[in-house]
């Protein structure tokens, strides 16, 4: 049996029925999310922490939340936000202290360890919850002591070329840094004279420059290492035309995987999230690695989920999920375009040869995520239908509209309407598992295996189809609304969407 279920290819038109449908299974599924407690522990992927982070997502998105509210008293902003707070409190004081603890810098990612629930209880803490105030020197305190093991394995060159991906290692904890960046600036801007100093000096300190500085540094001094490996390993595997690898490349458990969860595609997605100053001297490296994996997209627009050691193989890609296969490529190179769009004037943007290779790579990449999405395994972002709507998403942002002249660029929004349609078809789930079609994953309410990360992608689904409507019936109404139609500075939870400081795109 294949691993997705076959579609019809042709996405609804009545998008008015569309969302309707849409918002009737969000808003079942949501208070199938609040009802059950199962699977306490912690971590954002499969823990309480993921359905903390969709309540935190939907507070933040522009639902319509109080007709929302009227129909299923779950959805107020405050409500959403105060449950989160109180979640959050509940994994820290059940989780002891000796626990409490990072042993090393491969083990320090937001989705799968306790830094996810640090950071989000820091931002909380910067946002003003009273509950988190409380909280938020614990929390600094874990963020603090994994970024020291991190100094401390560079120092000591230790590490490797394990332990930088992004669902445990370094990448991850990049990841966490940013999102607290992104919320000290926010919260800088605000200016609000009721934090405690030691809370804003604290996140400000541990989302300097030089913090962020440092794990980029330690993450590219890593992918030199395997880089180096690996071309030691391809030379002693024979022919000469076998020798050419990428200059950034990692492995996890000895794999050196490609996609989102543990491979490059991840890995190098955070990076190019970080401030473009941090990130200006490894650029040339990033790009030339990102050639290099444009080179191992395969005939159908997929990618392998590791490499070979011969670049000549033919081998049979057979998994198109967020965290293996084309999902990982698109949503990098789709954030690629959309940052080169951004810093025209940054040294390293795209050359046009480049930039075409890699569209045209992109768009073979999404076709194929569209007609392979309706995944078998169930819903969640990971290895289920919400990763392949966020990849459209993603898709859809970078092809669906010329961000400079802020003009469509002819696709008739294909790449969001193929977003729309498997979200849509996704409403069906319960049907689907009831004729054996899809499965239900170990943790069926979560966010990275579950309901919940469907959840999150239902209800940007149901945004942008409100600004799909609203760009259609009054075009004047556009002009001012450019870039919350492309970003609104939402993307996949706990991956993508951090947007980039100064640039037009995401900025909430
Ligand atoms: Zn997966």
């Amino acid at each position: 049996m294949s691993r997705y279920i076959q579609h019809s290819n042709q996405p609804p038109t009545n998008l008015d029925a569309v969302a309707e449908d849409i918002k009737t299974a969000l808003m079942v599924a949501v208070s199938q999310c609040y009802s059950q407690t199962q699977h306490f522990s912690g971590t954002v992927y499969t823990g309480l922490a993921g359905r903390v982070l969709m309540k935190y997502y939907l507070s933040s998105l522009p639902l319509p939340h109080e007709e929302l509210n009227a129909r299923t008293s779950l959805w107020s902003v405050q409500d959403l936000r105060a449950g989160g707070d109180r979640d959050i409190v509940l994994i820290l004081e059940s989780t002891p202290e000796r626990t409490w603890k990072v042993h090393d810098a491969s083990r320090i990612a937001f989705l799968e360890t306790n830094v996810g629930v640090a950071a989000l209880g820091l931002c909380r803490a910067l946002e003003g919850s009273e509950d988190l105030l409380k909280h938020w020197e614990r929390c600094a305190q874990l963020l603090q002591q994994a970024l020291e093991h991190v100094y401390a394995e560079a120092r000591s060159l230790g590490g490797g070329e394990d332990g930088c991906e992004i669902l445990y290692g370094r990448a991850g904890f990049l990841y966490a840094l940013l999102l607290v960046r992104k919320t000290v600036i926010r919260v800088r801007g605000g200016s609000d004279p009721a934090l405690p100093p030691p809370l804003v000096q604290s996140a400000e300190g541990l989302v300097a420059d030089d913090s962020i500085r440092a794990v980029v540094s330690d993450i590219v001094r890593c992918g030199e290492i395997g880089a180096r490996r690996y071309a030691t390993r391809l030379a002693s595997a024979g022919s000469a035309d076998n020798t050419a690898g990428p200059p950034l490349m990692w492995s996890w458990f000895d794999t050196r995987y490609l996609g989102a969860a543990h491979g490059v595609a991840g890995i190098l997605q955070v990076l190019w999230s970080c401030p473009a100053a941090v990130i200006a001297p490894y650029l040339p490296r990033m790009l030339e690695t990102v050639q290099w994996l444009l080179g191992r997209q395969d005939s159908t627009g997929n990618w392998p989920a590791e490499v070979s050691i011969s670049l000549n193989q033919v081998q049979e890609n057979e998994l198109i999920q967020w965290c293996h296969g084309a999902p990982g490529m698109v949503i990098l190179l789709s954030n690629i375009l959309q940052w080169s769009r951004a810093h025209t004037q940054h040294a390293h943007v795209l050359d046009p040869a480049l930039h075409e290779t890699l569209a045209t790579s992109l768009r073979a990449g999404t076709q194929l995520v569209y007609q392979h999405g309706l995944l078998r395994k169930g819903l969640g972002l990971c290895h289920g239908v919400a990763g392949s709507v966020y990849t459209l998403l993603a898709a859809s942002d970078a092809l669906d509209l010329d961000v400079d002249s802020g003009q469509d660029v002819g696709t008739q929004w294909q790449y969001l309407r193929w977003a729309i349609h498997l979200a849509h078809l996704a409403t069906n789930h319960t049907l689907l598992v009831a004729r054996g079609e899809m499965g239900v994953p170990d943790h069926p309410l979560s966010l990275y295996e579950g309901l919940a990360g469907m959840c999150c992608a239902w209800a940007l689904v149901l945004c942008r189809i409100s600004r799909l409507q609203l760009r259609s019936g009054d075009g004047d109404a556009v002009a001012g609304k450019r870039a919350v139609v492309m970003g609104s500075g939402h993307g996949m939870p706990g991956y993508d969407g951090l947007g980039w400081e100064g640039g037009v795109y995401r900025l909430n």
